[in-house]
């Protein structure tokens, strides 16, 4: 039987024994290939691996066309810089369902043109370049198999927990199609947690847009979300290289050659999956205080109702947009952000009228709104946040809001009909914006709540931080822009905070001394099954060039590869004592 002969199979595979003979056959055929043939045994063994992969990789695409993860792209065109290597200089952004139909697309979410109509290098027709980077969360859609690729096993190599064997990968028959590069193969499961490499069939349909040659190289990464399950979180691309690919016909053209760095992240397939049907419409009441019939009251006071029409509103909001993926389940990164926070509340003696609550939304683009008496930053703008303070500062605008009984959140939302909108529609139905006069007062605000708080002295490091938002805010207008509050900069002057950034010292980009802001990813990590975020908590490494503090840069990024637990897999849990007994 084929599973039990798996381990034997592998043992063999893996012994020192057949490396030692590997290394023998490839001394003696070292002028044939430079790669290393493992002989007929191996030869069966490799496709033996090879074939399950396949067969594993099927069952993640069919996944993919029954759960709709959200994806987001998030690209910068960069130029470079003598100091400072690559330094961003224009970006673009997608954000939308990843679906498997006729191919892979980019579904937008309701994701409109920013007010500046900046036409981007890298947008002749941006739904299609969304679906070219959709079409990168694979190798190959239609089959990584031996009838079309040839693979030459290279090494065995840990990705995290889950050891690989690694291949090298390329089209059988020469063409316009197919994936060219190497793969991993962890060896529980045999599925692809990594592959790195570039596919032609993609570059094609960009170098189109794009007026220019390119093969489109991609590093994409898998996750394992429940034992067995495989899904795709993870692709960086980047295309920096000057001189390759430029025919002469596109040599004329070299002013429009893109060249960018791009992440790429899908996530939210549990939300995307949860029936939810229910609790579209459904009204929950957390907070103990707002039980009824306290008092034999027979009906709520008019201020009372007030407020808890206002609090039915905040749950509805956060639901839909938890139940969307948008929003990060409630967890443990909220409690470090809630922290801040109540530095800022007990110092201020601000007057509540019940609990704050913060929550994170989960999309690179740096921006915070509060939801009734919920405050939510977005991913991306903790994750570049230099510091303690400067995240205070982000929280301190949203308080003053509150501080100064500005209104929290639209009652409309208190009607559920309002929030049963097509996903696609949702982020156009929520956006909540402020007038000039509020943003004015809650800013002067800011000032006040920081001058009483723990970072009254910290607040040079936060002004300098809104500096680069300031300074950067031309060139990476996608990035700070709002899906759903107010601009934090614009057409490249602050909308907020300016008091603050001017006390700041100046910038000094060439120093090492000084980091105004983090890369993105910086500082959170989000599991792509469940959309939970954890703060990253390895310690910061010592910088050792200015290049490495490109502040809002895209870098690569590599998740460490864990096994799920069996408990995590967010199936129901039903366990006999036997089967405690048992583990
Ligand atoms: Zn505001």
């Amino acid at each position: 039987m084929r599973l039990a002969r798996l381990p034997l199979l592998f043992a063999a595979l893996l012994a020192p024994v057949v490396t030692a003979s590997i290394a023998h056959a490839q001394a003696k055929n070292q002028k044939a290939s430079t790669a290393q043939t493992p002989g007929r045994a191996g030869q069966a063994q490799a496709d033996d691996i090879i074939d399950r992969m396949t067969k594993a990789e099927r069952a993640v695409l069919d996944r993919l066309r029954t759960s709709h993860p959200l994806m987001e792209v998030y690209i910068q065109n960069v130029a470079p810089d003598e100091a400072r290597g690559w330094v961003p200089v224009d970006d673009n952004y997608f954000l939308g369902q990843l679906k498997f139909d006729d191919g892979p697309t980019l579904r937008p979410l309701g994701f409109k043109e920013p007010q500046r109509g900046v036409r981007l290098r890298l947008t002749s027709d941006p739904p299609n370049v969304g679906n070219a980077f959709a079409a990168m969360v694979a190798p190959d859609w239609r089959e990584l198999d031996r009838k079309r690729y040839a693979f030459t096993y290279v090494r065995r190599e840990f990705l995290g927990e889950s050891r690989c064997f690694v291949f090298d990968v390329r089209p059988l028959r020469e063409g316009k199609e197919g994936f060219v590069g190497r793969i991993w193969i962890e060896d529980r499961d045999y599925n692809l947690v990594r592959f790195n490499g570039a596919s032609l069939g993609f570059g094609e349909t960009l170098s189109e847009m794009l007026k220019r040659k390119l093969s489109f190289h991609m590093d994409g990464w898998r996750v394992n979300a429940a034992p067995g399950v495989w899904v795709p979180s993870y692709v960086y691309s980047e295309e920096t290289d000057l001189n390759s690919a430029s025919s002469s016909k596109a040599s004329s053209k070299s002013k429009q050659q893109a060249r960018f760095k791009s992440q790429t992240r899908i996530w939210g397939y549990q939300a995307q999956n949860a029936d939810r049907t229910g609790s579209l419409t459904t009204i929950r009441i957390d907070e103990p205080n707002v039980a009824d019939t306290t008092d034999g009251a027979a009906q709520l006071s008019p201020v009372l109702s007030q407020r808890r029409w206002e609090q039915e509103a905040e749950s509805n909001v956060l639901e839909r947009l938890e139940a969307i993926g948008l929003l990060a389940p409630a967890g443990e990164a909220d409690k470090v952000l809630e922290t801040v926070l109540n530095n800022l509340v007990v110092t201020n003696k601000v007057n509540l009228q019940r609990p704050l609550h913060s929550r994170i939304l989960l999309t690179s683009p740096l921006e915070s709104f509060t939801v009734g008496h919920t405050i939510v930053l977005s991913r991306g703008l903790i994750d570049v946040l230099p510091d303690e303070a400067s995240l205070a500062t982000m929280l301190a605008h949203e308080l003053s809001h509150i501080a100064l009984g500005h209104q929290l959140i639209d009652t409309k939302f208190s009607f559920a009909d309002r929030l049963m909108v097509p996903d696609s529609e949702l982020l156009e139905a929520l956006r909540f914006r402020r007038t000039s006069k509020e943003e004015a007062a809650a800013d002067e605000k800011v000032i006040e709540l920081l001058g009483n708080s723990p970072y009254r002295d910290k607040l040079a490091d936060a002004g300098l931080f809104l500096r680069t938002l300031s300074e950067q805010a031309k060139q990476l207008p996608r990035l700070i822009q709002p899906h759903i509050g107010d601009y934090m900069a614009a057409n490249g002057q602050m909308t907020r905070l300016a008091e603050l950034m001017k006390q700041a010292p100046t910038l000094m980009p060439n120093s090492l001394e000084q980091i105004a802001a983090l890369q993105l990813g910086a500082r959170l990590v989000v599991d792509a099954w469940s959309g939970k975020v954890a703060l990253d908590r390895s310690p910061a490494v010592p910088l050792m060039s200015v290049r490495e503090k490109i502040p809002f840069a895209v870098t690569p990024l590599m998740p460490v590869i864990r096994y799920a637990e069996p408990l995590d897999v967010g199936t129901p849990a039903v366990r006999t004592v036997g089967e405690l007994r048992s583990n």
